[in-house]
């Protein structure tokens, strides 16, 4: 199973792909979190990431590619698959995504868009501050990473439903009614 979650921030997907994974053992790729591992050892990508994430922007695509792709290859040639959180987040990358999949022939099944209206992500958000201390959980750099879901992340929401992949999902409800429609909807095998 190859899919990519496509989601707003809050929409629950970091949740919804380490169910998946339980359920399949596929790999789940964070790209958010590989950037804040790379900021926690203080390597030289992790201080020029660093300057973005802490302002809810876009890290630099370079970054991006050089630390995900071979995470991305080596988890397909692991677990035969993929649970992308987070990743692509702009036309531009999803181009280049498309490139490389064709490349090595690990293309998508299938995108998931989970949705729910803004003030449900900036309570999930504000929620999740309180337990987990994310330096970008703050009520000023969520705003502008919503700003920057719908400006930069949207188009993609056309481009794959386009390309016949998309699968949208109301996450508006409960966490396990989630995880059911995408386990009846997702080519659950590995
Ligand atoms: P997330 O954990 O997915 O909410 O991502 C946290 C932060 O990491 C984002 O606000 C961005 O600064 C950065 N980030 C994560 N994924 C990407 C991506 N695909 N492209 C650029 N920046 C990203």
């Amino acid at each position: 199973m190859r899919v990519i979650m496509l989601s707003p921030p809050g929409a629950g997907k970091g949740t919804q792909c380490r169910r998946l994974t339980e359920a399949t053992s596929v790999a789940h790729i964070s790209s958010g979190d590989l950037l804040r591992a790379e900021i926690a050892r203080g390597s030289a990508i992790g201080r020029t990431a660093a300057a973005y994430t802490e302002r809810g922007d876009l890290v630099p695509d370079d970054v991006l590619f050089d630390i995900l792709v071979p995470v991305v290859l080596d988890a397909d040639r692991a677990t035969g698959g993929y649970l992308l959180d987070g990743f692509p987040r702009t036309m531009a990358q999803a181009l280049r995504a498309a490139e490389i999949g064709l490349r090595h022939r690990i293309g998508s099944d299938a995108v998931v868009y989970l949705t729910a209206p803004e003030p449900v992500l900036v309570r999930r958000l504000l929620a999740r501050a309180e337990r987990e201390g994310r330096a970008d959980d703050t009520p000023e750099v969520i705003r502008h990473r919503i700003a920057v879901f719908e400006t930069q992340t949207r188009p993609l929401v056309d481009y794959y439903r386009g390309r016949g992949l998309l699968l949208e999902v109301d996450a508006d409800r409960p966490e396990d009614d989630v995880a059911a429609e995408l386990r009846s909807r997702l080519p659950m095998e590995a």
